[in-house]
């Protein structure tokens, strides 16, 4: 066994008090991407294989941060959100049990495929609690009732939003940012000048931003919204960047940059009829992935590699395409 992994953060403020478990193996590894698409020098981070149980992926660096922050909140549950495929609900589970965390789910329908019914399959065989409803409104409603009945003990579940993405999980990829900044500084891909990355609840987004400022790299973030259940775009991503800075701040970080929306690029010009609707264009890039050795998925990776294939021409210097997919 090595020694565990001291994170970036609290190497650069040993003072910081933020607890962290280590629950991946980090640097994730970088490499250039060759005939995937055309005209561009792409590189990818491979987030896949980041986790050291059933499930992987980006979820698992926000995993990181929260476990712990749950304890110093003095609960024992976590109750958060998504659809019936949500890969955060599930690392949420399967991580949260590992480290003596419940989790409570409140679930909504979205398109059914292979994949969401596989997930789904594994959410309930994860140990969570589940409530199922039709509509995200629906939820919403029942949202007060669900805490409610899944107090135990005096503990109140500490509510998560959708894919962990309140400032505490944001922390995972201003960790991830660092991280691609050491790559960088060590020579294992050049500077990239644009990041490129699926955006469902803005948290890897907002932290990536955030990191790359904290590191001093002057790469841009290209966010390709994938989610249309809620606002995001620049404005809300750069709204939780400040949150999360805001956060290392109280917690004894200094020199913290100051993010607006003028600091990152969004779209959702390959979101299709809606989140979870895999576009023709996320189906081909999700086969080419796969003839590529990748194992991809048409909800996320699909639609950011779509987005790049696209912007291409456009796309001056290496692009990095952070694969966020998890599968075990
Ligand atoms: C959740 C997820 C994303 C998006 O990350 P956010 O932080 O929620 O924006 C991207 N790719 C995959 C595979 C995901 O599961």
């Amino acid at each position: 066994m090595s020694a565990p992994r001291e994170p970036l953060l609290l190497r650069r403020w040993p003072g910081l008090d933020l607890g962290h478990v280590p629950l991946g193996t980090a640097p994730t590894p970088v490499r250039r991407l060759e005939g995937l698409v055309d005209d561009v020098d792409l590189w990818m981070k491979d987030e896949s294989r980041f986790g050291d149980g059933a499930w992987a992926g980006n979820k698992v660096r926000k995993l990181e941060w929260i476990i712990p922050e749950a304890a110093r909140r003095r609960t024992n549950t976590v109750f958060t959100v998504g659809g019936i495929g949500t890969h955060w609900g599930l690392a949420c589970a399967l991580y949260g049990r590992e480290h003596g965390l419940r989790t409570v789910l409140g679930l909504v329908d979205q398109p059914v495929d292979d994949h969401v019914r596989q997930q789904l399959a594994r959410l309930e065989a994860s140990g969570a609690t589940i409530h199922r409803y039709p509509t995200a409104r629906q939820l919403r409603v029942a949202a007060p009732w669900l805490i409610a009945t899944n107090i135990r003990r005096g503990k109140v579940p500490w509510y998560l939003p959708a894919g962990g993405s309140n400032a505490v999980g944001t922390l995972g990829y201003v960790e991830t940012a660092l991280e691609i900044a050491e790559q960088v500084e060590r020579g294992e891909l050049p500077e990239p000048s644009t990041i490129v990355a699926a955006v469902g609840s803005g948290g890897t987004a907002a932290g990536l931003v955030l990191g790359l400022r904290l590191a001093g790299l002057s790469t841009r973030v290209f966010g390709v919204v994938v989610n249309d259940s809620f606002a995001l775009d620049a404005p809300v991503i750069a709204g939780l960047a400040t949150k999360t800075a805001e956060l290392l701040s109280s917690r004894g970080a200094t020199e913290l940059p100051v993010i607006g929306a003028a600091d990152l690029d969004t779209a959702d010009d390959w979101l299709g009829r809606t989140y979870g609707d895999p576009t023709p264009a996320s189906v081909a890039m999700v086969a080419k992935g796969a003839a590529a050795g990748l194992e991809l998925e048409p909800v996320y990776t699909g639609k950011a590699l779509a987005a790049i294939s696209d912007l291409a021409p456009t796309l001056d210097g290496p692009v990095l395409w952070l694969n966020t997919h998890g599968p075990r």
